[in-house]
C-alpha cells in the first residue's frame, strides 16, 4: 500500500514543529534550516538519545518549549542545564512518545533505527505532517505502519534524498503511466574495493563516505549498501509501484537523487549536490519551498556523471533486501534488526565487515515468515532476529 499523496495542503501559516532526534546528523541539519528562518517554525519539542549538552544548546537556541532525553539516567543533567531558562526537561522512553503526542503542525522522525519506530508512529497518529527521515521503522514495520498512516489520514514527506527526488517527479494523479523508479546509489566508499580486500576495512574507513556527511549507522549501511536495500523497502513502501519496478543504479557522484521512468520513456530525475538540508528543507516547507544554504549545483565544474550496475557479489545486502521485500511478512523485520545488531557488531565490538551480510543471511534463513497483524507481532519478530543475531555475532567474534 502506498501512502504517499499529491500536494494540497495550505503552507502560509506558521508552522509547530518536533524533532525526533534533533542532535543526530539529519536532526542538526533541521536545526540549521530552522535557525535560519525563524519567522517560519515554532519549535515545541526536541528529542535525543543521551547528548544533553548538544540537547540543551539547541533548545535554548531555537526557544523550545520541551527537551526529551531518552537516557532516563541523564535526566538531572538536562534538568540543571536547562535551568532557568524555562523550558522543561523529560526522559525517558516513554517521555519520548509522549513528546510525539503533542500537537504540532510538523514533525521531522530522526531518530535512527528501529527506537524510531514507536515515537514517529505517534506522530502519524494524531495526523501530523511527518518528514519522515529514519527508514528503519518504514522497513521493519512497513505494512503495519502504512495502515497506521492511511487510517490516521496523516501526511509523510519522505526525507531521505532519493525518496524526496522521486516524491518530486512523481506523478501521483497517474501512477499506471509510470513503469520505473530508478533508485541511485553512490556505491559508498568501497566501490571499488576487491572482495578479498574488504575482510580488512575498518569502522573509520566504513564510515568516511565519500559524499554525503551522515551518523555512523547509515554510513556503514552506505558501505555494505545495505542503505540501497533498506531504501528500495522504503520506496516500495512510500509510492504506488510494485517492487519488480524499482531498479537499483550506482551513481558515484551523488548529483541526481533519483530518477522515474515513464511509459513514454521519459526520464524525470531530481538533481543537486549532495547536502542533506535540500531534501530536510523540502520536506519542512512542504508544500511551499524555502531557502537552503545548500552549495549550488555546477554540472560544468562536474562535467561527467556515470553510472554503472550494482555487483551482488561483494555487495549482497541488496539481494538480502530485495529477498526479503519479496518474501514480506515478517522478512524485512528480521532483515532490519539482524543488520542493526551486525553494524553495532562490527562499529563497536571488531566484527568483520563481510560478516555483516554473512550474519543478516543466516538470520534470515534461520526465521521463516510469519505474518505480521500487530504492532506486538513485530516487536516480538524483531526481539527475536536480535537475539539470534547477537548469537551469531558473538559465536563469530569468539
Ligand atoms: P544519527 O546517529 O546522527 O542521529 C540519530 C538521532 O537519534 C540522534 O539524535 C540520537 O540521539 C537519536 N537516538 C539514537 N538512538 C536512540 C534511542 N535508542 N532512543 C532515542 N533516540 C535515539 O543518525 P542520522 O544520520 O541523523 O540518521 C537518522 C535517521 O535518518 C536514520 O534512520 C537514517 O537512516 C536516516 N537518514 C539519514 C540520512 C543522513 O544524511 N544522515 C539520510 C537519509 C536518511
Ligand atoms: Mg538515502
Amino acid at each position: 500500500m502506498a501512502v504517499i499523496k499529491p500536494v494540497t495542503a495550505d503552507n502560509s501559516a506558521e508552522r509547530s514543529v518536533t524533532v525526533l532526534g534533533s542532535t543526530g546528523s539529519v536532526g542538526c541539519n533541521t536545526i540549521d534550516l530552522i535557525r535560519r528562518s525563524p519567522e517560519r517554525f515554532r519549535v515545541d519539542t526536541l528529542t535525543g538519545n543521551n547528548n544533553v549538552e548538544l540537547l540543551a544548546q539547541q533548545a535554548i537556541e531555537v526557544g523550545a518549549a520541551l527537551a526529551v532525553i531518552a537516557d532516563e539516567s541523564r535526566y538531572q543533567d538536562l534538568k540543571s542545564a536547562l535551568a532557568g531558562t524555562g523550558i522543561e526537561a523529560a526522559a525517558g522512553r516513554r517521555a519520548l512518545v509522549e513528546a510525539a503526542m503533542r500537537p504540532t503542525d510538523w514533525v521531522m522522525a530522526a531518530i535512527v533505527g528501529a527506537a524510531g519506530l514507536a515515537p514517529t508512529l505517534e506522530a502519524v497518529r494524531r495526523g501530523a505532517v511527518v518528514g519522515l527521515a529514519n527508514k528503519e521503522c518504514l522497513v521493519s514495520a512497513g505494512e503495519f505502519f502504512c495502515r497506521e498512516v492511511a487510517g490516521a489520514d496523516a501526511r509523510l514527506i519522505p526525507v531521505d534524498s532519493e525518496h524526496s527526488a522521486i516524491y518530486q517527479v512523481f506523478d501521483f494523479e497517474r501512477p499506471e503511466r509510470i513503469e520505473k523508479i530508478i533508485l541511485t546509489a553512490s556505491g559508498g566508499p568501497f566501490r571499488e574495493r576487491t572482495l578479498d580486500t574488504l575482510t580488512e576495512v575498518t569502522p573509520a574507513e566504513a564510515v568516511a563516505h565519500p559524499n554525503w556527511s551522515m551518523g555512523a549507522k547509515i554510513s556503514v549501511d552506505s558501505a555494505t549498501m545495505m542503505n540501497k536495500g533498506l531504501e528500495l523497502i522504503e520506496a516500495f513502501h512510500l509510492f504506488p509501484v510494485s517492487s519488480e519496478q524499482i531498479d537499483i543504479l550506482v551513481h558515484p557522484q551523488s548529483v541526481i537523487h533519483s530518477m522515474v521512468e515513464y511509459v513514454d520513456a521519459s526520464v524525470l530525475a531530481q538533481l543537486g549536490t549532495p547536502d542533506m538540508r535540500t531534501p530536510i528543507a523540502f520536506a519542512l516547507a512542504w508544500p511551499d519551498r524555502m531557502e537552503a544554504p545548500s552549495p549550488r549545483l555546477k554540472l560544468e565544474d562536474i562535467a561527467t556523471l556515470s553510472f554503472e550496475a550494482p555487483d551482488p557479489v561483494r555487495f549482497p545486502a541488496l539481494r538480502l533486501a530485495r529477498e526479503a521485500l519479496d518474501i514480506g511478512g515478517s522478512a524485512p523485520t528480521v532483515l532490519n534488526a539482524s543488520n542493526e545488531i551486525a553494524v553495532n557488531a562490527f562499529l563497536k565490538n571488531g566484527l568483520g565487515f563481510l560478516d555483516i551480510a554473512k550474519v543478516v543471511e543466516e538470520t534470515m534463513s534461520r526465521m521463516p515468515r510469519q505474518n505480521l497483524s500487530s504492532l506486538e507481532d513485530v516487536y516480538a519478530v524483531d526481539e527475536d532476529a536480535r537475539r539470534i543475531a547477537t548469537e551469531l555475532t558473538d559465536a563469530i567474534i569468539g
